[in-house]
């Protein structure tokens, strides 16, 4: 089997910096680019807050841009999935595709998913009136009535953010307590803008004729009285999943589940295995700081490759 310098495990902003800076120090990485190639950004549509793109760039052609750079600059990326990984160190070995390979250093850049509701109008309706990220598509929704669900941080954070942008914010949250910290709640509630919607649960997300968001139609869990809430906009606020399940139990992760990097690095509990972008990173999860902790952790692998090297 061959073993290879570097192991990239994952296609989003963080994997693919983490090519690029990897290729530039000529180490040939190879890059497993999963089930979903580009990762999150590809749902998304127009992206304005990554530097670099005056105009914005759509979420797919952002990702190919930067497969692109890689390629050039000689990552070599498959289009399969990693399905097994056995980590020791030196001696890491990941199947991928049909095969196994050997890793010095792997980087485990495999992303978090957003948590859906799976109500009816949901799939459809998504990035066209439904969305799970406030930062990244509330600019489209400016002097609009939108909805926040959920009750976490999150919701809380999301709503306060989108108040600035937004002629009206409904947070909806299916039961009588927020679970958010106190301040957040607070911060919220004080704004003119934001309106709670408590014990109230989505059913379905209501398209108008033309396949945009009319609305959402909502049961009161203690009455049983169903509405419909008209808004142009609904962000699903109800948490992330890190997609870890390949290192389970090889890799300390916290109590929500994602990686544990070492402070200041993104070094994780394993010897030779280095974490990047949102699968460490529950605070920003941002596709400029995936890409930043990217080229970090390709950096902590080039260093950890010549202490090999060179003992
Ligand atoms: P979270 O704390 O897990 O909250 C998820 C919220 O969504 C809960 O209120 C939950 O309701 C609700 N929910 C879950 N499934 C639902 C469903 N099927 N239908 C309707 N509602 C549903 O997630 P999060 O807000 O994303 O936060 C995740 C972590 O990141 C937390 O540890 C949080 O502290 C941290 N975080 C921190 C900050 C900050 O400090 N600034 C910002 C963002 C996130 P219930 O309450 O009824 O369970």
């Amino acid at each position: 089997m061959k073993t290879e310098k570097m192991v990239i495990v994952g296609s989003g902003p963080a994997g693919l910096t983490a090519a690029i800076y990897g290729a530039r120090a000529n180490l040939r990485p190879l890059l497993f680019e999963g089930m979903m190639p580009g990762g999150q950004l590809t749902m998304t549509t127009m992206v304005e807050n990554f530097p670099g793109f005056p105009e914005g760039i759509d979420g797919p052609g952002l990702m190919e841009r930067m497969k692109q750079q890689a390629e050039r600059l000689g990552a070599r990326i498959e289009a399969s999935e990693v399905t097994g990984a056995v980590l020791k160190p030196r001696e890491h070995v990941l199947r991928g595709g049909d095969r196994e390979v050997k890793a010095l250093s792997v980087i485990v850049a495999t992303g978090a998913t957003a948590r859906w509701l799976g109500v009816r109008g949901e799939a459809e309706l998504a990035g066209r009136g439904v969305s799970s990220c406030a930062t990244c598509d509330g600019f489209f929704f400016r002097g609009k009535a939108v909805a926040v669900i959920g009750g976490g941080d999150s919701a809380m954070e999301e709503a306060t953010y989108l108040a600035g942008l937004c002629s009206k914010v409904f947070v909806i949250h299916r039961r009588d307590r927020f679970r958010a910290c106190p301040m957040l709640v607070e911060r919220a509630g004080a704004n003119p803008v934001i309106e709670f919607v408590m014990d109230h649960v989505p059913l379905a997300f209501v398209p108008t004729g033309e396949g945009l968001l009319e609305g959402v139609s909502l049961r009161n869990v203690k009455t049983g009285e169903e509405r419909l809430l008209r808004v142009d906009g609904v962000f699903v606020a109800i948490g992330h999943d890190p997609k870890t399940d390949l290192f389970k139990g090889q890799l300390d992760t916290d109590g929500s589940g994602y990686i544990v990097a070492q402070k200041g690095s993104t070094r994780t509990s394993m010897e030779g295995v280095f974490a990047a972008g949102d699968v460490q990173d529950q605070s920003y999860q941002q596709a400029v700081t995936a890409a930043a902790s990217g080229c970090m952790a390709a950096r902590d692998a080039i260093r950890y490759l010549e202490s090999l090297a060179n003992p």
